[in-house]
């Protein structure tokens, strides 16, 4: 069953694992959803019970993993980690789930993706901690029942609209993380650059803060290109100035938008005159799926006061225009 059990393979990996923290206290923001979490896990413990199962919903690089393995380590638990869509048949999981300890997490990131079939497999395993599983075939065909031990699922999803309603129901535990403020996000880049050795001045990390789109991966990222670039320009110090020179010269803009947002301001600016335009418009026009745009888009450029949802539609604002020179009613450049 190895290969339904894997480690998230991204690049930066190395990287993401040496910056996580790896306790609720170093876990910077998201104070609601951490307190939540932390009590529910006191008191599980307190009984000697196991966790209610958890969802953790939001943009991708917010903390989801991180959170998911904080819980295990205060649970004093193992944590076994596979993603919704390599779990390609039902018999996958049953291997994942019956290898399981009592009290161990079992993580699935993307758990929107898993097969429907898989999906249904999992509803008793969460409920009653029991699988059915079909054993041999054709006439002889029988189920037999098998319990597991009661375990922990904590389930990431960047697009929690698309989880089915008994999935949903399923879980104990409903948390929806939100992107970071600039002053939170600052906090990360200075723990992540006494984590890397790195010599870095508050307005160093600010700068890097406000063009990290509210997300701790995305700074972490720009923290290291900043160090590349101090490194070889600039005495090893992240100043404002360097760390604005280094995010110059990866096309970060001001703003922190990634290209993604700015095609959707500029699409909505260009052929809809900044709106109102229906979500289904828009994602046409854009090339992306409605969904991705309404809930790991859309999000942060309402947050940033670039966009507002109204009754007739999505409406772009003044600082949606002012990106790129215009104004609201006049969108020609000057
Ligand atoms: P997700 O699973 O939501 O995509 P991750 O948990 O993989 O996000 O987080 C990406 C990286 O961002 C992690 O390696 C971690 O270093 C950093 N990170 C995320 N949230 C925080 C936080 N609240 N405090 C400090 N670092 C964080």
């Amino acid at each position: 069953m190895e290969h339904t059990v894997t480690t998230l393979n991204r690049p930066d990996q190395d990287f993401d694992i040496r910056l996580r923290p790896s306790r609720f206290s170093d876990f910077t923001g998201q104070e609601k959803i951490k307190e939540r979490l932390e009590l529910f896990v006191e008191a599980a413990k307190a009984r000697g019970d196991v966790l209610d199962h958890a969802l953790l919903s939001g943009p991708p690089g917010l903390g989801k993993t991180t959170l998911a393995y904080i819980i295990a380590d205060s649970m004093e638990s193992n944590i076994k980690c596979t993603s919704g869509p390599v779990i390609d048949k039902p018999g996958d999981l049953a291997g994942l789930l019956t290898s399981l300890e009592r009290g161990d997490v079992l993580f699935i990131d993307e758990i929107h993706r898993m097969q429907k079939t898989v999906e249904e497999y999992l509803y008793s395993a969460m409920e009653d901690f029991v699988i059915d599983i079909v054993i041999d075939q054709g006439p002889n065909a029988r189920s037999v029942r098998l319990n597991i031990e009661p375990f922990t699922l904590i389930g990431a999803t960047t697009r929690s609209g698309l989880l089915s309603a008994p999935m949903r129901s399923r879980f104990g535990l409903l948390n929806r993380l939100d992107y970071y403020d600039a002053e939170t996000l600052k906090k990360i880049v200075e723990r992540s650059a006494r984590i890397l050795n790195v010599d870095i001045e508050p307005d160093g990390a600010l700068e890097i803060a406000r063009r990290s789109r509210g997300t701790p991966r995305i700074a972490n990222n720009l923290l290291r290109r900043s160090r590349d670039y101090a490194q070889v320009k600039a005495d090893n110090i992240i100043t404002e100035d360097v760390a604005s020179r280094a995010l110059a010269l990866l096309d970060i803009d001001d703003s922190g938008l990634d290209e993604m947002d700015k095609r959707i301001l500029q699409t909505m600016i260009e052929k809809f005159g900044g709106g109102p335009v229906g979500i289904s418009s828009m994602a046409v026009s854009v090339g992306e799926e409605p969904g991705t745009i309404e809930e790991v888009y859309e999000p942060y450029l309402i947050q940033e006061g670039f966009l507002q949802r109204t009754p007739q539609g999505r409406v772009v604002l003044p600082r949606g225009f002012g990106l790129f020179g215009l104004k609201p009613g006049n969108t020609q450049q000057e």
